[in-house]
């Protein structure tokens, strides 16, 4: 199920850390280390498998079904004009991570990525708390946390509005 040293099988089980954009029973998504454009996503099956040889249908499915809401949301939030989808199985094709993953990457035109040279075009060093922004806008749901952040801050804005028609 998992592998003890794959680092993917550890941000599955929260042991390493990643700016998570997406979670449910079979699938994980987060944002590449290293991006080629701001938002670069990874979209991940929690079930360890190395490549598209191993894993299932039914998680390959899912993986893609997956990538089509956090397309939409790029779209939608990072004014994304174009998407491009990336996978490499095994050291042949250049895979660097044994742990299936999906790239999701979002494009504008005139973004300046050859695609034919992308691992020249990296994206040196993006700034921790900019990540954070960028995986809040690409959440296509609001984790546990957030949810209570804004009930509370909900409950402070009606407390605050109390004050000032009592004052
Ligand atoms: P690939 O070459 O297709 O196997 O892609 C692996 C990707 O994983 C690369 O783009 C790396 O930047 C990314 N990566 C490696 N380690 C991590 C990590 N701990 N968190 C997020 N992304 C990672
Ligand atoms: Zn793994």
């Amino acid at each position: 199920m998992v592998e003890d040293n794959c680092i993917f099988c550890k941000i599955v089980r929260k042991e390493a850390p990643a700016k998570i954009v997406y979670e449910d029973e079979k699938c994980l998504a987060f944002l590449d280390i290293n991006p080629l454009a701001l938002g670069h996503t990874l979209v991940i099956t929690k079930k360890h498998a190395k490549s598209i040889f191993d894993v299932s249908e039914e998680d390959a499915k899912h993986v893609f079904e997956v990538a089509k809401k956090i397309a939409l949301q790029m779209k939608e939030k990072l004014n994304a004009e174009g998407i491009n989808f990336f996978q490499a199985s095994e050291e042949a094709a250049g895979q660097s991570v044994p742990h299936f993953h999906l790239h999701i990457i979002p494009r504008r035109k005139n973004d300046n990525i050859d695609f034919n040279r992308w691992w020249i075009s990296k994206v040196k060093k993006v700034e921790d708390e900019e990540l954070e922004e960028i995986a809040k806008l690409l959440r296509v749901e609001e984790t546990e946390e957030e949810r209570k952040e804004e009930k509370r801050s909900g409950e402070e804005i009606y407390w605050i509005k109390r004050e000032i028609e009592l004052a």
